[in-house]
């Protein structure tokens, strides 16, 4: 029987990359969109087409009534949910902390860090042994920007996958005694259109080449890592954080 995976921001970037890959692997998969149904739509027939089920749901991540709905009609169509992508994200443009003001910061920790703390908790609550599920992989779409801080750009983007990647520390060792493994992968400069939110549209270009492979990564070298975490190869890894970032 198929598993099934929920992808959080499916409809584009890396969680369209991993929805596809997914789809080739024979998942079923449920993947949230907020502004752009028809993006999300496209992304199901792309789905479709390359043999996997998939149902797309408005979502928005900063709201808990989304979330609880989300997993509930993903559950209602495919019976369980075995794995979750907690992918969608925000940045803001580049700026400087003392130009910053504190509405900003909010958005992107309502986004980043509640949202993915809400996802990672309802999936919880569908996996968990101790609430009869099946176990499960939850991966965390962090990002490099916490481990390096991006100074002068986006402290606030950094600390926010900072806070993703302790709650990936502390969730893989309170889930995994209720049989769910908890992993974040950690992007480094990949290609799609959040750049284009960033303030600074030509930052892949600029910053892609500066790191020891030379270039820019794409969403489907992300989803492929994303996609290892969910299954059985990785089955003894749990609270890593995986860098995919061509050695920046
Ligand atoms: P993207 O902008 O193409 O995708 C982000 C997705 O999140 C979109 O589908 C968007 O609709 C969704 N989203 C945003 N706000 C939402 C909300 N409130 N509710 C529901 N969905 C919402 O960019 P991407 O690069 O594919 O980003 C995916 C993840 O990867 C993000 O978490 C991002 O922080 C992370 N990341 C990206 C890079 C990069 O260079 N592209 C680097 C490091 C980390």
């Amino acid at each position: 029987m198929s598993k099934t995976v929920l992808i959080t921001g499916g409809s584009r970037g890396i969680g369209r990359a991993t929805a596809l890959l997914c789809a080739e692997r024979g998942w079923n998969i449920a993947i949230s969109y907020v502004g752009n149904k028809a993006a999300a739509e496209q992304t199901r027939s792309d789905c479709q087409k390359a043999g996997g089920q998939c149902l797309i749901k408005r979502c928005d991540i900063a709201h808990e009534e989304d979330i609880i709905t989300l997993f509930a009609v993903t559950r209602d169509a495919f019976g369980s949910i075995d794995a979750v992508v907690n992918n969608a994200g925000i940045v803001a443009p580049a700026m400087r902390l003392m130009d910053m003001d504190v509405a900003r910061m909010q958005r992107i920790f309502d986004t980043n860090v509640l949202g993915a703390y809400i996802v990672a908790r309802e999936a919880a609550r569908n996996m968990a042994r101790s609430r009869d599920g099946q176990g499960g992989v939850i991966v965390n779409v962090s990002s490099m920007a916490a481990k390096l801080g991006s100074p002068n750009e986006y402290v606030d983007y950094a600390g926010s996958k900072g806070a993703m990647d302790s709650m990936t520390i502390g969730l893989s060792k309170e889930l995994g005694p209720e049989g769910i493994r908890v992993n974040a992968v950690r992007p480094g400069i990949i290609e799609t259109d959040i750049h284009a939110t960033s303030g600074r549209p030509n930052r892949a270009a600029e910053l892609g080449p500066n790191c020891p492979l030379g270039r820019t990564g794409t969403a489907e070298e992300v989803a492929e890592s994303i996609i290892w975490l969910m299954e059985d190869s990785s089955s003894f890894v749990t609270g890593a954080l995986i860098d995919v970032s061509g050695g920046r």
